[in-house]
């Protein structure tokens, strides 16, 4: 039997009279761009974040990169980044002409270290960026008194975490703003590209709705040099179908979560840690193994897909060799980076897939 590190197929089976419902409505109502489908995706995504408001873009990337631009973060200054982050968090910062300044994160939860922030912050630090990274939530208390402290803006990339909690509070009101990502295999996934931004401040909602639209509040007149970054109707008409089974999926990803790590628990691998206020919503379920390449392999070999999130650190990569950050510099992020390996989790997934990649692990763990 093989397993593939993630099918999409049986969700959209499974709800395909809604999602061709959906579609319906929008070709029905001829209305493309920023209409009734967008306007109450905001409104049902906000309510589901807690926050007063969304604002749908283009894709996660342009959520985080619009806030910076909408919070005057520009050329000068700095902006705390986690070393070990998809890339796009520091894409956000470096498009809006800032400086990523990585902090190394807790290898027990792959989030930013809060004890290490304060050091990184200079006179030209704006922001702090933490992600939630795989679907945990980072320490927000811990990062919001040093904000608070520094006078620096929260950011939080929410792109993995869509209804994961922090001390019971949903993420994306944690901070002054968050970045959603709705890159079809994300825990609230479109049928293409989609993000949003969520956030309390009324006067940065009110800027971001005319920087996402070319910077015009009322059309043909452009108060400022704005983008074109909209979420589409179709996507918000199918998006909101899945926000309505978001949170039973995200109990069937926690369910799989819970049986990965009763199951792997002192097999050799190092199995995700859970902080006692954290609320994950496992978007991926990460393993660490020194042996990761070989671990990779003997599973191919039994036929289960797995993926790295991620192999190269954001400051290995070419983009940002301007940074001169050597092997060595950022350690912890380059451990994790040659270490981690992500398993099969997707909420449909059957209990004989599961089942299959549990014998698998244990199985592939004692060759290694
Ligand atoms: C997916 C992702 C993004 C970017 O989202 P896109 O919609 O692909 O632009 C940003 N940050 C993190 C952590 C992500 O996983």
């Amino acid at each position: 039997m093989n397993i593939p590190f993630l099918d999409l197929s049986a969700m959209h089976d499974s709800m395909r009279p809604a999602l061709d419902a959906a579609y319906q409505r929008v070709m029905g109502s001829s209305s493309f761009i920023l209409g009734k489908e967008v306007e109450l995706f905001e409104s049902e995504f906000a309510q589901y974040c807690e926050t007063r408001h969304a604002i749908g873009v283009a894709n996660g990337l342009d959520a985080l990169f619009l806030v910076l631009k909408a919070m005057d973060v520009g050329p000068g200054d700095e902006v705390i980044v986690p070393s070990n982050t998809y890339i796009a968090t520091w894409l956000a910062v470096s498009y809006a002409g800032a400086t990523p300044v990585p902090v190394e994160p807790d290898p027990q939860t792959f989030n930013l270290d809060v004890s290490r922030i304060e050091a990184a912050i200079t006179p030209r630090t704006r922001a702090i960026m933490p992600v939630h990274l795989y679907g945990q939530p980072a320490d927000m208390d811990g990062i919001n008194a040093l904000a608070a402290r520094h006078g620096l803006k929260v950011l939080e990339d929410a792109a993995q975490a869509h209804g994961a909690r922090y001390k019971g509070r949903r993420v994306g009101g944690l901070g002054d703003a968050a970045g959603f990502s709705f890159y079809p295999g994300k825990n609230l996934g479109a049928l293409g590209d989609g993000g949003a931004i969520t956030t309390n401040d009324d006067v940065l909602a009110a800027k971001l709705r005319v920087l996402r639209n070319y910077g015009s509040e009322r059309k043909y007149h452009n108060e400022l040099k704005g983008f074109n970054s909209r979420l589409d109707e179709l996507q918000a008409a199918f998006l909101r179908e899945k926000l309505r089974l978001l949170d039973g999926w995200n109990v069937d990803r926690r369910r799989i979560a819970d049986e990965y790590r009763a199951a792997l628990e002192g097999s050799g691998l190092g199995v995700p840690h859970v902080p006692s206020w954290a609320e994950p919503v496992w978007h991926l379920f990460v393993v660490r193994s020194t042996r990761r390449d070989a671990l990779a392999a003997a599973l191919a070999q039994r036929g289960v897909g797995t993926v790295i999130h991620y192999p190269v650190a954001p400051h290995r990569q070419p983009a940002y060799a301007e940074m001169n950050l050597g092997v060595g510099s950022l350690p912890v992020a380059e451990a994790i980076h040659d270490e981690v390996l992500s398993l099969p989790i997707w909420p449909q997934m059957t209990a004989l897939q599961l089942n299959t990649v549990i014998s698998a692990c244990r199985d592939a763990a004692t060759s290694l």
